[in-house]
C-alpha cells in the first residue's frame, strides 16, 4: 500500500494579523480536502512562524491553534527576517513531517499548486519549486525589479531557479541535508539547488496580496539581493582582479607612449615621470587588491564549511 505522508505547511508571519484569518480559512479547506482524498495523513498541519511581530499575530496564532487541531505555531524571540523565520519553521517541521511546503502568509502564491507539488513528490521528486508563470498582477515596479534581480543573480554566477521565490516543497531528507549548511547569511533559494536530488518545477499564477502591506520594501529587497550575491558568488572580486589586469596593460601602453613623446622631445620636464608613475602604481595596487581578494574569496568559501558532497544512494545499504 502507498504510504500516506505527513505534510507540514510552514508559513513565516511578520505583522500579518490582517491576513491570518483568511489564510487559515483557505488553508483549512485545502488541507481537509487533501486529507479526505488520502493524499496526506491526518497528522498533517499548518505551522505558522511568528517572526517577532509587533501586532497581534502571535495571539491570533495561539487562538487558531486552540480552535483547530490542524494549525500549530512557533514564536521566535524577536524579528529575524523572512529567511531565518522560514529556516526555523523548516527545521522544526521536519521533526514531525515527511514532507514540508513553505509559503507566504499573504497567499500570493496559489495554494492550488500544492496538489501538483504533492503529485510530483509522489513521483519521486525530493524538491519541487513553485515558479510564477506570469506576474500580471504585480505592479510594474515589482515585476521589473524582481525579474531584474533573477537575471542579475544568474549573471553573477548564482544558480537560482528563475521566478521562484520561497514557495517550494522539500522532503524530510532534503531538509536533513539543509541542516548541514551552517551559513549565517541565509539565502535559501540559492542553497536548495546546491543540495541537489531529483527536483521538479510547478507553475502557478501569482496573485495580489489580499490584505496588509508588503514586508519587503525596496530597501529590504536590495539588501536581500546583495546578500544573495555576496553569499554565493566571488565574481565581484574577480571583477577587481580583471580591472587590475586591464589597468596594467593600459599602463604599459601609456609607458610606451610617454617614452615616444619623450624621445621626440615633446615632453615637458617631469611629465613622463609623473604620468608613468600614476598609471603603474595604480595598476599594481588594483592588481594587488584583486589578488588579496582571491584569497579572501577562498577563506570565505572555507568558512561556510558547506558539505562537499551528498550521497543520494548507496547500494551497500540496500533499501
Ligand atoms: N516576513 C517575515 N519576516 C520579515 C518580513 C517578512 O517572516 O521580517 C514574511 C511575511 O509575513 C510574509 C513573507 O515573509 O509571509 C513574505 O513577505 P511579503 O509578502 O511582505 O513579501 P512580498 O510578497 O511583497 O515579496
Ligand atoms: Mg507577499
Amino acid at each position: 500500500m502507498k504510504k500516506i505522508n505527513i505534510l507540514y505547511v510552514v508559513i513565516p508571519c511578520y505583522n500579518e494579523e490582517e491576513v491570518l484569518n483568511e489564510t487559515t480559512k483557505r488553508l483549512k479547506e485545502k488541507m481537509n480536502n487533501l486529507i479526505s482524498k488520502k493524499i496526506i495523513s491526518q497528522e498533517s498541519k499548518v505551522m505558522y512562524v511568528n517572526d517577532g511581530s509587533k501586532d497581534k499575530t502571535w495571539e491570533l496564532i495561539e487562538k487558531i491553534h486552540k480552535n483547530e487541531e490542524l494549525f500549530t505555531g512557533i514564536c521566535l524571540s524577536r524579528n529575524r527576517g523572512h529567511q531565518n523565520a522560514l529556516l526555523a519553521g523548516l527545521m522544526t517541521a521536519k521533526k514531525y513531517a515527511d514532507v514540508v511546503i513553505s509559503m507566504d502568509a499573504d497567499l500570493q502564491d496559489d495554494i492550488n499548486a500544492i496538489d501538483d507539488m504533492l503529485e510530483s513528490y509522489q513521483n519521486g521528486n525530493e524538491i519541487v519549486y513553485g515558479v510564477r508563470s506570469s506576474r500580471k498582477k504585480d505592479t510594474w515596479f515589482k515585476k521589473t525589479t524582481a525579474e531584474g534581480f533573477y537575471k542579475f543573480m544568474k549573471f553573477m554566477g548564482v544558480d537560482i531557479v528563475f521566478n521562484h521565490a520561497d514557495y517550494r516543497l522539500a522532503s524530510k531528507r532534503v531538509l536533513d541535508e539543509l541542516e548541514n549548511y551552517k551559513e549565517v547569511n541565509l539565502f535559501l533559494r540559492g542553497i536548495f539547488p546546491l543540495i541537489g536530488f531529483k527536483s521538479d518545477v510547478v507553475y502557478y499564477e501569482r496573485n495580489e496580496r489580499f490584505a496588509g502591506k508588503s514586508k519587503y520594501p525596496l530597501k529590504k529587497m536590495l539588501n536581500f539581493a546583495w546578500d544573495g550575491i555576496t553569499s554565493f558568488s566571488i565574481k565581484p572580486i574577480r571583477f577587481v582582479l580583471g580591472l587590475g589586469l586591464l589597468m596594467f596593460i593600459i599602463s604599459i601602453l601609456v609607458l610606451i607612449y610617454c617614452i615616444v613623446i619623450k624621445c621626440i622631445g615633446k615632453a615637458v620636464a617631469g611629465w613622463t615621470f609623473i604620468v608613468c608613475s600614476v598609471w603603474l602604481v595604480s595598476a599594481i595596487q588594483m592588481l594587488a587588491i584583486g589578488i588579496i581578494g582571491e584569497y579572501i574569496g577562498k577563506i570565505y568559501n572555507e568558512t561556510k564549511s558547506r558539505p562537499k558532497f551528498i550521497i543520494s544512494k548507496n547500494l551497500n545499504e540496500g533499501k
